[in-house]
């Protein structure tokens, strides 16, 4: 598909605009050097652990994790519970979450990690994610992204918030609608979906606020539909 870079964007923007987005927020806030983690499985559990809380919870808790040295699938998948839950416990939820990395553990050690996981058709490894408790998609899609980097576009909060404004969608659209979007308007691009899933919540968190959006000076104010009432809402 040819893109869109260089072009000026004009109201109202559609799908095929999403290119040009991502460049107009790359050329603002530069590369973003996703995901924050320091192996491939550590994203994964960072992936898990970042539900429903901020990221700065997710460090405390993965540094608790590493000085306990239970920063490994053999160590989370037969840890006691308590003890487990209290490493993590910085991230909310902590039983539950507790309950969800082991879960996850004992999946992929049985499916014999990442070197084996790596082999999996994209298709076939998502579906496999999904059926691990506590696993969505967006937790999925985190992980297929930024740890077995596959094509895969995740879809946050941010991401949906940012699309209607844009006046790109309703913002009420099914997540896998959402995903299809992306992945059929930009290809497939590892790279690609890295650098804008960050963008987007770099942007969403400094600018395009759920409350009070921050919408003078932004670069994509000229053809943002934001509509009045937007910094009360
Ligand atoms: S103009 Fe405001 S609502 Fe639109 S993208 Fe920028 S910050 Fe978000």
């Amino acid at each position: 598909m040819a893109s869109n870079r260089g072009q000026t964007m004009t109201k109202p923007l559609s799908r095929h605009d999403l290119r040009t987005v991502h460049d107009t927020l790359l050329a603002c806030y530069g590369p973003q050097h996703w995901w924050p983690g320091e192996t491939p499985f550590e994203v994964m559990v960072g992936a898990i652990l970042t539900q429903n809380t901020a990221w700065s919870n997710v460090e405390r808790a993965i540094q608790q994790l590493v000085a306990a040295n239970h920063l490994n699938p053999e160590a989370i998948a037969t840890a006691d519970p308590t003890t487990l839950g209290a490493l993590i416990r910085p991230t909310g939820y902590f039983n539950i979450k507790a309950r969800r990395l082991q879960g996850f553990c004992q999946w992929y050690l049985a499916r014999g990690q990442r070197e084996a996981l790596m082999e999996m058709p994209t298709v076939a490894l998502r579906r496999e994610l999904l059926a691990v408790k506590g696993i969505g998609p967006e937790t999925a899609d985190d992980i297929l992204l930024y740890a077995f980097a596959r094509p895969v576009f995740v879809i946050d909060a941010y991401t949906r918030r940012l699309l209607a404004r844009l006046g790109i969608t309703r913002g009420d659209e099914p997540y896998e609608a959402l995903r299809a979007l992306f992945e059929e308007t930009l290809g497939a691009n590892v790279a690609l979906f890295n650098e804008y899933h960050a963008l987007i919540v770099r942007h969403a968190k400094e600018r395009c606020r759920k409350r009070q959006a921050l919408c003078e000076g932004c670069v994509l104010a000229a053809c943002c539909q934001k509509e009045e009432g937007i910094t009360a809402s």
